[in-house]
């Protein structure tokens, strides 16, 4: 018989080498000063990333393979800021091309403490505090968006995978589950990751029907209503109508109300990916913007997109969330009951999952209500600011809406023309530290800020507006 070998682990002769695991029966002083130099790495990175662009060059990768032997504290650190010098810059005050804002400071704490607590939201006793912290806060959330008493919900690896849940718990409780011709109405601006729904539950990719919208980007109400006639009159059966509260180009909002009465009398789930503009619902000015919002069976909320909560971070949230069991339990035969609100991983698709929740509580209860209103407050100013500065050319289309996103182009220019603008001025804004995206929308090129940035100052809003000026000049 061979004795198999027992490799020695680093750190077994070695006093000060960093545990692999922390010691159960004493805090380890090497691994709080491990975690203390990675805290200052960030801190650092964050610090800096003023003088850095929004977008650096393509940086050296460290060596991908485990060594032989694992590797010391001070290789770990030296691999991690490598990477973290060619990773984008969110805190750069330039930043203002996506919806990915600088990270809430309690946010990144909470993720450094989930990775710890390294607990599962599959099973209640896998993670039970967090399983009715993350029950709670989809509860409290769901009551602060007016859905009715006893709305809640679950957290889940972003909206596309929310937008993905709420329409199998549609048509599941629509009792559509094997139907092949049902379909999903939607807005032409409604995002992509409806597209990867329908694919994903089996359907066709005409079972998603895009209808038209007004000059505003809002689903136009007239043309949902004469084609759920008609689908009526074909027996053609709805799995959902999906309605979008912050289109991803212009940041519309479609006409909530109106499709919630339609919804309504045609007896159809109202889904609305609010992936954008859900969280507004919490600023109670802002408020009447999403008026039937509560009228929703299912609501796509994305805090990843402007709170600053640490991606990935999403909820679906339900009129009635015993309809997403009803949908995913499989029963969890490996795992003891659960005593209060059920198993994580029988209220949706995901099986082992990290407490996402974590973050967003955290950062929720950092910001507080006075601090949600004025990040949400502070981000349409930008857009208002950059909006009268960029409307005084009327060689400048501008396609803008409600929330923070503001898009435009060169009135009147041609696709190719329209494109290589975009392109140019995408990479002079880049050389003046301003990042700016470059969405297709309608065939043509846009630039598109997103002023969800708190760093972001006047003065480089008036930069931006300065360099667009100049740009459209050669057109
Ligand atoms: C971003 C977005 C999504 C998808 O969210 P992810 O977190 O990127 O998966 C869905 N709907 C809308 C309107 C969005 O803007």
């Amino acid at each position: 018989m061979v004795a198999s070998p027992v490799l020695p682990l680093p750190g077994e002769n070695d006093a000060a080498a960093l545990p692999l695991f922390a010691d159960p029966l004493a805090p380890d002083p090497v691994l709080e000063e491990f975690l203390h130099r990675a805290s200052s790495l960030l801190t650092d990175w964050l610090g800096t990333a003023g003088a850095r662009s929004p977008l650096p060059a393509l940086a050296l990768l460290p060596d991908v393979a485990p060594e032989r032997l694992g590797l010391g504290a001070e290789r770990l650190l030296s691999d991690l800021q490598l990477l973290m010098e060619g990773a984008f810059n969110p805190n750069h005050p330039g930043a203002l091309a996506h919806l990915d804002p600088p990270p809430l400071a309690a946010s990144v704490a909470a993720d450094l403490i989930c990775a710890g607590l390294n607990n599962n939201l599959l099973a209640e006793e896998l993670s039970p505090s967090l399983t009715r912290l993350e029950q709670q806060l989809c509860g409290w959330l769901a009551a602060r968006l007016a859905l009715p008493a006893g709305a809640g919900g679950v957290a889940a690896s972003g909206g596309s995978l929310s937008n993905l849940m709420a329409l199998v718990t549609a048509r599941r409780t629509r009792g559509l589950g094997s139907h092949g011709q049902a379909v999903v109405l939607c807005s032409e601006d409604a995002h992509v990751s409806l597209e990867k729904a329908i694919a994903v539950m089996g359907l066709p990719a005409e079972a998603l029907q895009r209808l038209p919208v007004d000059a505003a980007g809002r689903l136009a109400p007239d043309a949902m209503a004469e084609r759920l006639v008609q689908l009526e009159q074909a027996a053609i059966p709805v799995i959902a109508v999906v309605a979008t509260a912050g289109t991803t180009v212009r940041g519309a909002i479609d006409p909530l109300e109106e499709i919630a009465a339609l919804c309504r009398r045609h007896g159809i789930w109202l889904h609305i990916d609010g992936a954008i503009g859900a969280v507004f619902a919490l600023a109670p000015a802002q408020r009447v913007r999403l008026q039937g919002l509560e009228q929703a069976d299912s609501v796509t909320v994305n805090p990843q997109k402007l709170l600053g909560i640490t991606k990935t971070s999403s909820l679906l949230l339900l009129a009635d969330p015993s309809q997403l069991e009803a949908a995913f339990a499989t029963g969890l035969p490996y795992m003891e009951p659960s005593r209060a609100g059920g198993h994580g991983g029988e209220a949706g698709l995901q099986g082992s999952r990290p407490a996402e929740v974590l973050k967003l509580w955290l950062g929720l209860r950092q910001l507080g209500q006075q601090g949600i209103e004025a990040l949400i407050e502070a981000a349409l100013q930008r857009r208002c600011l950059l909006e009268q500065r960029l409307a005084v050319d009327d060689r400048l289309r501008l396609l803008g809406g409600p929330l923070h996103l503001l898009a435009f182009r060169p009135a009147g220019c041609s696709a190719a023309a329209a494109e290589e603008w975009s392109a140019r001025t995408r990479q002079q804004l880049l050389a003046e530290e301003l990042m700016l995206s470059r969405p297709l929308y309608r065939g043509r090129y846009h630039l598109k800020a997103v002023l969800g940035n708190p760093h972001t100052r006047p003065e480089d809003l008036e930069r931006l507006a300065h360099a667009i000026h100049a740009s459209i000049a050669n057109v």
